[in-house]
């Protein structure tokens, strides 16, 4: 897997960037989309439908929705699940802002509640403890997170849900493939609408499925799935037994019995949030790729496991979880600024994934602070994401590990 470097004047060989993820086009995605490109269809045509069937049968969920990114994934979902002004939701602070912010957009409330310093994820104790401070009918829904890949037991979160009356949200952005075990024994996969009333995803190139921009929304919901068709395109639909105007209306002739070709009725207030033809078929195209590509992040998780087994600077290194689907390799360090900078030096672009969103000076308007949070906020002054993509070389990763070491190696001395 090794690729050939050239040489510079000292015979040290030159190394490309690394960076924390990379996408990966491939010749056949570039048939694909070029392909596409010569059809009738540039906007949403018939290969919407076929993605959107795929992505449903690789979740395991009975339907998904294509959206022209992540970011309007979770618009929707909070548009139909009906969030409004006032509304109390609760989320990670360790994520991408996008899922809180989803809640805004409807002008509801944020409300974090702090992570498990093991998994990293939302902390579901944490969460019970919220719900169980205020009056039942306080809080509305949940948006867990599957950070950096790894999956949320939503068989807990679902049985807040049922005790306190809450919807659920997955925020499945980092998770396409991910799994966890129930407590049956059976495997749930991430998204597949067994325990979440709606999961999203999204197509951005450093996620494990690229489209250039998209994202998916599944769920086992007929009602919302209907729901989040007509939000996508402007809350208009196409259907002659929905519509609320008269034929007569509708044709301009009072006898009439049957509505004309041209009609569709606006019912809700919606928005374009269209995926096009080319993406969607560059999504699909990827797709038939994520399970070798998750194989091969495990891979480079092992690797990383291996390499770093025993050293006492690693903090957290929670070991390979099963159904884990590494998005990111997090590790958490002391001297996490000392590291960061000694990799800058040597090209390989590490990351710092999250800064914690409730301390985004948006989110201090509304009373949160230091001292909130402090699993979130003891995690981020350590952790630091580390090359992770299924096209880093067994060389690129020995390079950034040996890196690593010598770091501290030299300054523990
Ligand atoms: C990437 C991401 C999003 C937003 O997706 P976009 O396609 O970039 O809009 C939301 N949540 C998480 C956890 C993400 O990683």
């Amino acid at each position: 897997m090794t690729k050939p470097h050239s040489e510079d004047k000292s015979g040290q060989a030159k190394r490309q960037a690394i960076p924390y993820g990379r996408q990966n086009i491939t010749e056949e995605d570039i048939r694909v989309v070029t392909e596409a490109l010569k059809s009738d269809y540039l906007t949403q045509g018939p290969r919407i439908a076929s993605f959107e069937r795929k992505f449903a049968d690789y979740t395991g969920s009975d339907y998904a929705v294509a959206v022209s990114n992540g970011t309007a994934a979770l618009h929707l979902s909070t548009m139909a699940l009906g969030v409004k002004p006032g509304d109390k939701v609760i989320t990670s602070p360790i994520t991408f802002a996008a899922s809180a912010n989803c809640i805004r957009y409807c002008g509801g409330e944020v409300v974090f509640a702090d992570i498990d310093p093991e998994t990293l994820l939302l902390d579901v104790n944490e969460v019970r403890k919220l719900l169980e401070a205020s009056p039942k009918g306080t809080y509305q829904g949940v948006v867990p997170v599957d950070f950096a890949g790894r999956a949320c037991d939503l068989e807990s979160f679902r049985q807040l849900a049922k005790e306190f009356d809450l919807w659920l949200i997955e925020d499945a952005c980092h998770a396409p493939g991910g799994w966890f075990t129930d407590s049956t024994g059976a495997v749930q996969n991430c998204g597949n609408g067994n325990f979440a009333d709606l999961a999203i995803f999204s197509f951005h190139p450093v996620k494990h499925i690229a489209a250039g921009e998209g994202g998916m929304i599944t769920t086992n919901n007929e009602a919302l799935y209907r729901k989040l068709l007509q939000l996508r395109t402007h809350g208009i639909i196409k259907d002659n037994e929905r519509y609320v105007n008269s034929e007569a209306f509708a044709t301009g002739e009072p006898d009439s019995e049957t509505y004309p070709g041209w009609y569709m009725e606006m019912q809700e207030l919606g928005f374009n949030y269209r995926l096009t033809d080319f993406q969607a078929v560059l999504g699909e195209s990827q797709l038939g790729r994520a399970e070798s590509g998750l194989i091969r992040r495990r891979e480079i998780a092992q690797n990383y496991l291996d390499a770093f087994a025993g050293k006492a600077f690693i903090k957290g290194q929670s070991g390979v979880v099963q159904g884990h689907a590494y998005h990111l390799y997090v590790i958490e360090v002391a001297d996490r600024l000392g590291l960061y900078n000694h990799l800058r030096s040597q090209s390989i672009f590490a990351q710092i994934h999250y800064i914690p969103c409730h301390l985004m000076p948006y989110y201090r308007q509304f009373g949160w602070k230091e001292g909130d949070l402090e699993h979130a906020e003891n995690y981020y002054r350590h952790c630091i994401s580390l090359p992770m993509f299924p096209t880093l070389t067994d060389d690129e990763q020995n390079f950034v590990i040996s890196c690593i070491s010598a770091y501290f190696e030299k300054t523990e001395k």
